[in-house]
């Protein structure tokens, strides 16, 4: 049976250890493994001084009283009376999870003595016991669980089982009051992202006692009612060893957290991947076979089974037993030392779920062993939905990697696993070649971190890259921005990500990757063209993209922020440059025909261009003949360095570009160039106009109109006077085209007739002032 060979092992461990904890005659938790083993007690004693051994209830009059007058008492920090309230009101449909915090408390308190024993192994001198231990009494009430963990120094105790010290509770209890008005699935999705920790307690027991022994430190107890809590020496002295024993007196309503079935389902459902075993006290039925010299006795009433008996040989009497034991819970064998062929799918998921607190299944996984310079295994989970405010910390944290060293948690704090990208990525790195018995510090440093951390990045990409198209709809909509700051941030890795971008295109309602925009490019064409705007309506009317489309050609619609600065560091995909349509250097790859046309169109307009660029010498470089334009008389084009219209309104909004104001300042005046539509009939009449009297003030006013025109088409903003001037250019045109003198003037109002119509005098206000008062 399982759980007497994982008992015999527990012994081993247990005899392995040091001699004086068998000589010990206090009662622990550990005596009871002795006791098992000796198998001289009968179950009734088996039960009783077990309950006597691990119940702080336990305490004779004497020791009650002693307790007593050494508690001092403490009040909670604010904080931890407010997150206890909101523990309370908010998750009492989910109370089960005071489980699954406690167990986790007492695998962290374990995994900070296991990574102590690597450099010091005295600090297992206590017991070289590492496990975690529940057990329930239900005539009391009381739930136990016990770890063999690092403890809690009196300091320790007043300090986190009585402030918030962590900055993630602190998050949580801000993040709590914000939807504590809103629904129970946000509450839900709350909890999924945060650990409530070691207050839950509360949403079962009305009281909890918490019994430690730190190395450093006496024996302890502590215990609230949730109101306050008190602190004293423990009169029985040291019966822990080392660890924690926390006891929960059950509220009437909890008391099926005493079942046995209770507590097996829900560790298995929260605890299942912890990597210490999970022991219970519980019970089961043996069949024990014993030699029996007297016959059975023989009944005619016989039953069938005993008519058949009395065909055999005399049996040997069989009797059932009920026995008292820790069972073992869990597989403490950790999920990513086993062959990914031989994990099931679903464990997968419930495993991601153990360790990210998330709710629905990951979006995708890689499960590998990496080797070469380094070797080490890993497990890597994309999560389906990113916490909406990741980017308002983007940088800040921190990446989402355990880190394991031969089995034994390092540390999750490295942020040095994963670029600040792909610190969505959930997971778990153990590597066999890290020295164990050095300083976190130490180990950060070490040449073999930055290997892996390279390799966990390919590794990541290539996980993110096999997302099967129906996927990789919701994973763009969910990390697009990430992977285009990869872009932006992770040169070595540019093509990788480049391989993962998609843009909406003028050639189909749904995204392209860059590959199938290749695919689809015209023989001769050697650029990828694109375009930046807010969305897709405003690009797609662009005066940039007009000629292109018309010829066939593809545009990349960008439409977020990001967008333009990621393909501006992208120096090209698959040997084609990009070419950002509303710049300079246009290289439209065109046959003869067309050149020659537009040699012969730059000879005729020069005189226009020449006397536009004069005209216009304060805002424009120089005025040129389009090759962009079908419909629009005129666009404004920025300088290969200079800025786009949507660069600009980034710039301004500054929502991704951090430039100061100087160089801001040095964008915005910077001068652009017009490029006049030589197919128009405005240019053409302009062309005719100025040809004719290149003083007209017609064709002035008609010139500052089109290059405004030109700069509000191409994305740009007016210049604050330049706006009203606009306005008064297009309003005097109006007048025109309503047939109206364009010196039209409104009407005069005669101010005068209006004085009865004057604001109360000052008394007046304060009269109104007192009524309002009263009301
Ligand atoms: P968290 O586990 O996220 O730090 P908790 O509220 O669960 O927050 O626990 C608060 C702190 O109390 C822990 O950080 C730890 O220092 C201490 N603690 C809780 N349970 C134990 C335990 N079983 N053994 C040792 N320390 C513990
Ligand atoms: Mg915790």
């Amino acid at each position: 049976m399982k759980y007497l060979i994982v008992l015999g092992a527990a012994v081993l461990l247990l005899t392995a250890g040091c001699a004086a904890q068998e000589e010990t005659s206090s009662p622990t938790v550990d005596a009871d493994l002795g006791a098992s083993r000796e198998g001289s007690r009968t179950d009734a004693e088996a039960v009783s001084r077990e309950a006597e051994a691990i119940s702080p209830d336990g305490l004779t009059a004497a020791q009650q009283r002693e307790l007593l007058a050494r508690a001092q008492n403490y009040t909670f920090q604010t904080e931890v009376n407010r997150m206890m309230k909101l523990i309370i009101n908010s998750l009492y449909r989910n109370k089960e999870i005071f489980l699954r915090e406690l167990i986790s408390n007492g695998s962290d308190a374990l995994d900070k003595i296991r990574l102590l024993s690597l450099t010091d192994r005295d600090v297992l001198t206590a017991t070289n016991d590492m496990s975690i231990r529940i057990k329930a009494e239900p005539e009391k009430r009381l739930l136990h669980i016990i770890d063999t963990g690092i403890g809690m120094t009196r300091l320790d105790l007043i300090n986190n089982l009585g402030t918030i010290a962590k900055s993630g509770t602190a998050d949580f209890l801000s993040k709590m009051q914000d939807v504590e008005t809103s629904g129970a699935q946000e509450m839900n999705d709350m909890i999924g992202q945060f650990g409530v920790g070691f207050y839950s307690a509360f949403l079962v027991a009305d009281r909890v006692t918490v019994v430690t022994k730190h190395n450093d430190d006496k024996q302890y107890v502590w215990e609230s009612d949730a109101n306050s809590f008190s602190v004293a020496e423990d009169p029985r002295g040291n019966t822990l060893q080392r660890g924690t024993h926390i006891t929960l007196h059950l509220k009437e309503e909890a008391a099926d957290y005493l079942q046995a079935d209770t507590i097996r389902s829900l560790v298995k459902k929260y605890s299942q991947f912890i990597n210490f075993p999970i022991y219970m006290w519980a019970s089961h039925t043996e069949t024990v076979e014993e030699p029996d010299d007297e016959p059975a006795p023989a009944d005619d009433a016989d039953e069938d089974a005993q008519v058949e008996d009395a065909d055999d040989k005399p049996e040997k009497k069989k009797t059932e037993k009920t026995v008292w034991d820790w069972e073992l819970m869990n597989d403490n064998k950790p999920i990513w030392t086993r062959k990914p062929s031989e994990v099931p799918e679903e464990e997968y998921t419930q495993f991601y779920k153990s360790l990210t607190k998330d709710t629905s299944a990951p979006l995708a996984k890689a499960h590998f062993v990496a080797e070469g310079e380094v070797t080490f295994r890993a497990l890597l989970f994309v999560p389906r939905v990113q916490p909406a405010d990741s980017f308002n910390r983007y940088g800040t944290k921190t990446d989402h990697i355990k880190l394991y060293v031969r089995r034994v948690f390092i540390t999750d704090e490295f942020n040095d696993l994963m670029p600040n990208y792909l610190a969505f990525i959930q997971g778990i790195v153990d590597s066999d070649d890290l020295p164990l018995n050095v300083s976190r510090e130490t180990l950060q440093q070490h040449k073999l971190i930055k290997i892996i951390k390279k390799k966990l990045v390919r590794k990541a990409l290539d996980m993110l890259k096999k997302i099967p198209a129906d996927e990789y709809e919701h994973f763009w909509k969910e990390y697009s921005t990430n992977i285009k700051l990869g872009v932006m941030e992770d040169p070595s890795n540019r093509s990788r990500l480049a391989k993962l971008l998609r843009f909406h295109s003028s050639r189909s309602e749904s995204m392209t990757f860059l590959a199938d925009y290749v695919s689809r490019m015209k023989p001769k064409q050697t650029h990828i063209y694109y375009i930046a705007g807010s969305s897709r309506a405003e690009v797609e009317k662009s005066p940039f993209a007009e000629r292109l489309v018309r010829t066939g050609y593809e545009v990349l619609y960008l439409t977020e922020a990001v967008d333009e600065y990621c393909l501006s560091s992208l120096p090209e995909y698959e040997g084609h440059k990009f070419q950002n349509i509303a710049k300079e250097i246009f290289d439209l790859e065109e046959g003869e025909a067309a050149r020659a046309q537009l040699e012969e169109y730059k000879k005729q307009f020069e005189p226009l261009t020449r006397w536009l660029g004069d005209r216009l010498g304060q805002w424009v470089t120089r005025a040129q003949v389009s090759r962009r334009l079908a419909r629009s008389p005129a666009a404004l084009v920025a300088t290969v360095f200079g800025w786009t219209g949507n660069m600009e309104r980034l710039a301004l909004s500054n929502a991704h570009q951090k430039a100061d104001d100087a160089q801001r300042r040095h964008h915005l005046t910077q001068k652009k160039m017009l490029e006049i539509n030589p197919r128009h009939p405005v240019v053409r009449e302009l062309l005719r106009r100025v040809q004719d009297d290149p003083d007209s003030p017609d064709a002035a006013l008609a010139a500052t109109t089109l290059y405004r025109t030109a700069a509000l088409r191409s994305g740009y903003l007016l210049q604050e006077g330049q706006a009203v001037e606009f306005a008064e250019a297009v309003e005097r045109m109006l007048q025109t085209s309503l047939g109206l003198p364009a010196d039209a003037a409104p009407e005069d109002e005669d101010f005068e007739a209006d004085a009865d119509d004057a604001p109360p005098d000052a008394d007046a206000d304060v009269d109104a002032d007192a009524d309002r008062d009263e009301l």
